[in-house]
Formats: structure tokens, sequence, C-alpha cells
């Protein structure tokens, strides 16, 4: 039996799936560990918690994403450390796995900066867990203001919705619709009118990314949606009935989505290495850890930067060339060639508000908005979302929820009386 180098992965985001795929046909063993036995395509949880689709829908069993590629192996466990002497991984109540190269694919967790009550009454939107929760405590308060409509008075049906970049966005644009094209027929006897999306962004304009006229747009889309939409202003804490704001404004609100702030997945500080400000892992220009010569990080997990220094953002495309990059350059270490830099190309960045509103911004100085832009991002995102059956599942989903001005799953799957945020 010929022994070949192991590769360990961990993470089997969007950086970590590439590495193993781009692994194939290279001769080494590769072990794709997660603390989940599925891949989540976090792009499309707003749509899960807002009932547009099914969370099967967006999630993908690793295993099966390899059954024609002999040489991955998956390890279902959350890991707990590194030990660099013994060249071992650390996966909590199970065996340790040794490795050769080591890839760390852990992406990004919320941080909520210190916001009292944030942490403890707000909603984030990272896992799909998170989603499911949110869409389960958003029906069940409409279920409640049907119920006992002096709810609407006690913030019941206020949904503040923190952070004016893509998700914050995307989340406010596809309640506003949900509550106007469904809960309104959903709900006969409530004055669904009455509820109110607010979307709250520190900055004096949405999408920090984009260009002015994309900003403009975004903006003048939620607000013919609705939403009210608050620029330049700040959440000082957060409690279970009410959101108070930086200027002494009190408003009552029974949900509050978090979708401000992202920072390194825990992995990193659990393993020791040099972090950035946000929690990144400190990388050379290859990827690899200083130090380190036989370990990498890629993705949201990782501080990797451009040719002129500026940090890479944690986005998708990112972490997939991140991916693909190293697993050409363990190649190239297996032949004894050097290593080359990693170069990010930036294909663009879209953004959408709803039914054939988006914004999207491509190489060429190309600028789209409303149906345009809203086609080329359903394209775009069902072209990258994983699995065949998915891709075909949300394309129907889609297509009905477009020509019937209905949504799927309203469905609230947990029994508590009160879903909270935690
Ligand atoms: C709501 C939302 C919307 C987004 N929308 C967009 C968008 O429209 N466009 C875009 O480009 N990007 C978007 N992003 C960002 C994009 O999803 C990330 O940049 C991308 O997922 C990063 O890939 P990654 O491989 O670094 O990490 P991930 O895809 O997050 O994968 C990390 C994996 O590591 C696993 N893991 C973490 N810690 C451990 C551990 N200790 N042990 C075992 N496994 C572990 C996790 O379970 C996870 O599966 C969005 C993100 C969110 C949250």
């Amino acid at each position: 039996m010929v022994l070949v180098p192991t590769v360990v992965v961990i993470g089997a985001g969007f950086g970590g799936l590439e590495v193993a795929r781009h692994l194939r046909g290279t001769p080494v063993d590769i072990t794709l560990i997660d603390q989940n036995n599925f891949h989540t395509f976090q792009p499309l949880l707003y749509q899960v918690a807002t009932a547009g689709l099914n969370a099967a829908d967006v999630a993908h069993a690793v295993r099966g994403l390899f059954h024609k590629q002999s040489n991955v192996r998956f390890r279902h466990g959350r890991v707990t450390g590194v030990d660099w002497d013994a060249r071992m991984v650390a996966v909590a109540d199970q065996p340790d796995v040794p490795f050769d190269h080591l890839v760390l694919a852990g992406g990004a967790t919320v941080t909520y900066f210190g916001i009292p009550g944030a942490e403890e009454h707000g909603f984030p939107l990272y896992t799909l867990e998170d989603a499911t929760r949110l869409r389960n405590h958003v029906v069940r308060r409409f279920e409640a203001a049907d119920t006992d409509p002096a709810e609407l008075d006690r913030g019941g049906l206020t949904f503040v919705v923190v952070g004016g970049g893509p998700t914050g966005v995307e989340t406010a644009g596809a309640l506003a619709e949900l509550f106007a094209m469904v809960f309104r027929k959903d709900y006969p006897g409530l004055e669904v009118s009455r509820a109110r999306v607010v979307l709250v962004e520190m900055q004096d304009h949405l999408l920090h990314p984009f260009t002015a006229s994309s900003r403009r747009h975004a903006l003048h889309a939620l607000r013919s949606r609705g939403v009210d939409v608050r620029l330049g202003a700040k959440v000082a804490s957060v409690g279970a009935d009410a959101v108070t704001f930086a200027d002494g404004e009190v408003l009552p609100c029974q949900t509050l989505v978090w979708a401000a702030g992202v920072q390194a997945s825990s992995l990193a500080a659990t393993i020791g290495l040099t972090q950035d400000r946000g929690g990144r892992v400190v990388v050379g220009p290859d990827l690899r850890i200083p130090g380190r010569p036989d370990a990498w990080a890629i993705g949201d997990i990782a501080a990797a930067r451009d040719r002129k220094g500026e940090l890479l953002p944690q986005l998708a495309p990112v972490a997939m060339q991140a991916g693909r990059h190293v697993a050409r350059q363990i190649g190239r270490l297996l032949e004894a060639r050097p290593t080359e830099p990693f170069r990010y190309r930036d294909k663009g960045t879209m953004a959408t508000i709803g039914r054939r509103a988006a914004v999207a911004e491509l190489p060429g100085r190309i600028r789209l908005s409303g149906a345009p832009a809203w086609l080329a991002w359903l394209g775009l995102h069902l072209v990258f979302l994983v699995g065949k059956r998915n891709r075909a599942s949300v394309l129907l989903s889609w297509a009905w929820n477009y020509l019937t001005w209905d949504r799927g799953p309203r469905l609230i799957l947990d029994r508590s009386p009160r879903s909270t945020g935690t």
C-alpha cells in the first residue's frame, strides 16, 4: 500500500468544499471535518427566515457531495484544538485526526459589539437553525396578534432589522413583502398594514460597498415597500419588548434581527493563532499561516489581503477562490515547486431588495438595478447553490412565489410560547 500525504480541511463551507473538490486527482487523502453534517448556503438563509424557501433547499449533506471522489472522507465533529508538534487535530469526543497539510476554513460568526441585550434578545442570521428560529418567531408573532390585537400596541408586529448591509437590506425587503403579499391574506381579521419593518443603519447610507446610485436605488425600493429606513441611527440596548436607540427613543418591539456584525469563528482563538482585530487568522501572501509551512487559512476566518494590502471582504467568492488556490498550492508543494501568491479576482457584488428589485455592480463598471439586476441575482444564486436537487427545488419555489404571489413554509416548528434570539 502506498502512503500518501493527509490533508485535513476544517469546515465544509464555501472554502473548504472547494479545497476538497480541487484536490480530486491529487495523490492525497483528504479528511473534511465539520460540526454540521451539511453545507449551508448562507446567502439564501434570509429566504428561509421569511418563508420563501424550505430549510433543506439551502443545505446539502456533505457526504452526498463526494460520492464520486474516493480520496475524500468526512468526519462529523467539532474541532477543539490543534497539536502542532504531533500534527494532530483534536475533535470533541472523538479520536484525534493526523495531518500533513491543514486547511482552516471555519468561517465566521456573529458579533454584537457588546450592545446590552442584543445577544439575549436579538435574532442572528448565520445558521440554518437561526433562520428557522426567526421564521418560527415571526409567524408566532402574527398568530399572537391575531388572537389578541392589543399585541400591536405592545410592538408584537414591529420588526427591527439592525444593519444596512446586504443581509439587512434583503431581510427587511423580504419581511415587508411577506407581510404585504401573504400575511395580509393569511390574517384577514388582523390589521396587517400596522405591521412595521424598521431597518436601522449607523452610517448615513445603506449597502456600504456599493456606489451612491445603487445605494439610492436600494433606499428608494425599501421605502416604497413601506420599510422605515433609519440612517445614522444607533441601537443602544435591546430588551424582550423594546429597543432603545442612542437618541433615547424607546420603540416597543418583540423582534430584533441582528444583521450587523461579523467576527471570525472561535476556531481561530481555540487554535491559538495570531489574529487581526476581527479575530481573523493572519496569513501570508500565499495564504499559509506564518511559521506553519503546511497550514493554511481561507475564507471568512482568514485575514487575506489584496495587492494594495487591503483586507479582502468576507464573501463567498473570496472563500471559493482561496479554496481553489490552496488546493493548487498543495499540489505544487507535493511536486517540490514554490507556492504562488493568492490573487482575488473581483467579479462584482449584488444585493436584492425584493420582487424585481435588486442592485448589481459588475466588472467593467456595469451597473444594473431593478428587474435586470434581480434576474442576474436569481441566476447567479442558482448557479452557485450546492446540489442539483436544491437548484431544482429553489427554482420551482421562486417560480411559484413569483406567479402566485404566495410563499411556502409559513410553519412554526417549535412549541415554546415565545422563541428568543438565543
Ligand atoms: C446571512 C448571510 C448572507 C450572506 N450573503 C452573501 C452573499 O449574498 N454573497 C456573498 O458572496 N457572501 C454572502 N455571505 C458571506 C458568505 O456566506 C461567507 O463569506 C462564506 O460562507 C465564507 O465561506 P467560508 O468557507 O469561509 O465559511 P463558511 O461557509 O461559513 O463555512 C465554515 C464551516 O466551518 C464549520 N466550522 C466552524 N467552526 C468549526 C469547528 N470548530 N469544528 C468543525 N467545523 C467548524 C461551520 O460549521 C461551517 O460549515 C453571507 C453570509 C451570511 C451569514
